[in-house]
């Protein structure tokens, strides 16, 4: 395309900051940079039309880390690396409510429970086992017992008899939380361009070149906020790793409160809006669902529907509103990573499961790099 003059001049000219990425991670990178340097031109480009990788697809969960999630990490790292990680968790959460405010994003804290199926007997046991030690350890990032028993108080079938509750954990509202963000970002002086794709970039000494898939431009510094399609652009451990969700109709009379991990996390559901928002089963098929696509699978799709008729709402018919897919950006670690990759260029990317608890720390921890 043949810009304009005008369109250069105003739009492309003079770029002091370019970010890649108006998720939950370039947004807040972009309040920081505008906070840290008030005249600074700072732009962001967006491949959707809206966001378009995970920050709109989520599930909502604002969640520190299940009881059997926690114990896992427990097998693979110290007890000071899993803190760092929770309390990093915990810290996001406050630092979104604080910036975003609690009504606006919808906060409520109704507690996330986890959900043994009948046949994992033995993880619920060692769960159970370990509540003490679990909630030795957390208490210095919680400040109480986070972590307790508690009767199926919502009638579940094919469970274990109690779940374990996390009375610490809430829940958003991801649309509300998304379109604040963008509102706050363009009020500050950023500006948002959608519908852009960066295919390349190129850097020398006083630049860097990007070319997107309408036109090129100079900026002197690029940040990267691209998560799942990180690979496409850079050489970092970062996977994109699809993720399905569906979502019912509202059902008359829904008593069920609360966030909820079932199968070791592997699903995930929670109340939105009288429905019941379901998402997982990525591990059915995890080479498969190692793409940037998005898509839906039958396959998938048929066992949350399953999950949904035997063990959620067994009792209760319902219907299937919508369904999508979101994709995240993981890896071998948890942490994700936030660094320089040269002088004039950053990232920070692999958000995981957990970016509505750490990206809008990711995203200022990035612009700190500058
Ligand atoms: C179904 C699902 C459920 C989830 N549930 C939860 C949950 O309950 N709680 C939780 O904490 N986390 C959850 N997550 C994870 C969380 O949503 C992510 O970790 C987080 O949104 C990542 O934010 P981000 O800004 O790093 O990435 P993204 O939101 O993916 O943003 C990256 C952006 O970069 C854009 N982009 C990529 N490449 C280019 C390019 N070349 N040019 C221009 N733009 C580009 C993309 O379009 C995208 O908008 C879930 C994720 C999914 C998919």
């Amino acid at each position: 395309m043949n810009l304009s003059y005008w369109e250069y001049k105003t739009w492309l000219s003079n770029i002091d900051y370019t970010i890649v990425g108006s998720g939950i991670v370039g947004l807040n990178t972009a309040l920081q940079l505008k906070k840290r340097f008030p005249q600074a031109k700072v732009l962001v480009l967006e491949k959707g039309i809206l966001p378009q990788g995970a920050s709109t697809k989520n599930a909502g969960f604002a969640c520190f880390g299940s009881i059997s999630e926690i114990l896992s990490d427990l097998k693979k790292h110290t007890e000071e690396e899993v803190l760092q990680l929770v309390q990093n968790r915990w810290e996001g959460i406050q630092f979104l409510r604080a910036n975003l405010g609690d009504k606006t994003i919808d906060y409520q804290n109704l507690g996330g429970h986890e959900v043994f199926l009948k046949e994992h007997r033995e993880l619920y046991q060692e769960c159970r086992s370990q509540l003490p030690r679990v909630n030795n350890l957390l208490k210095e990032v919680f400040k109480t017992e986070a972590f307790k028993a508690q009767d199926n108080i919502f009638g579940f079938e094919s469970i274990q008899q109690q779940y374990i509750t996390s009375t610490v954990e809430g829940q958003i509202d991801t649309g509300k939380m998304m379109e604040s963000l963008v509102a706050k970002v363009q009020q500050s002086g950023v500006t948002i361009l959608n519908a852009i794709t960066v295919e390349s970039f190129a850097e020398n000494a006083s630049h860097v070149t990007v070319k997107t898939n309408c036109f090129e431009f100079n900026t002197k510094n690029l940040l990267l906020a691209t998560n799942g399609f990180a690979a496409e652009l850079i050489a970092e451990n970062v996977k994109p790793s699809r993720a399905q969700v569906l979502i019912t109709k509202p059902i008359p009379d829904l008593k069920i409160k609360g966030t909820f991990h079932l199968d070791e996390g592997y699903y995930y559901f929670r109340n939105i809006d009288d429905r019941i928002l379901l998402g997982g089963g990525r591990n059915l098929d995890f080479k498969g669902e190692e793409t940037a696509a998005f898509g839906l699978t039958p396959l998938i799709q048929n066992s949350l529907e399953e999950i949904l008729a035997t063990v959620i709402l067994p009792n209760t018919s319902f219907e299937i509103e919508r369904r999508w897919s979101g994709i995240m950006g993981t890896g071998t670690h948890k942490r994700p990573i936030v660094k320089p990759l040269s002088d004039r260029v950053f990232c920070g990317v692999r958000m995981g499961g957990m970016g509505i608890a750490i990206g809008s720390l990711v995203g200022k921890n990035l612009a700190d790099l500058v």
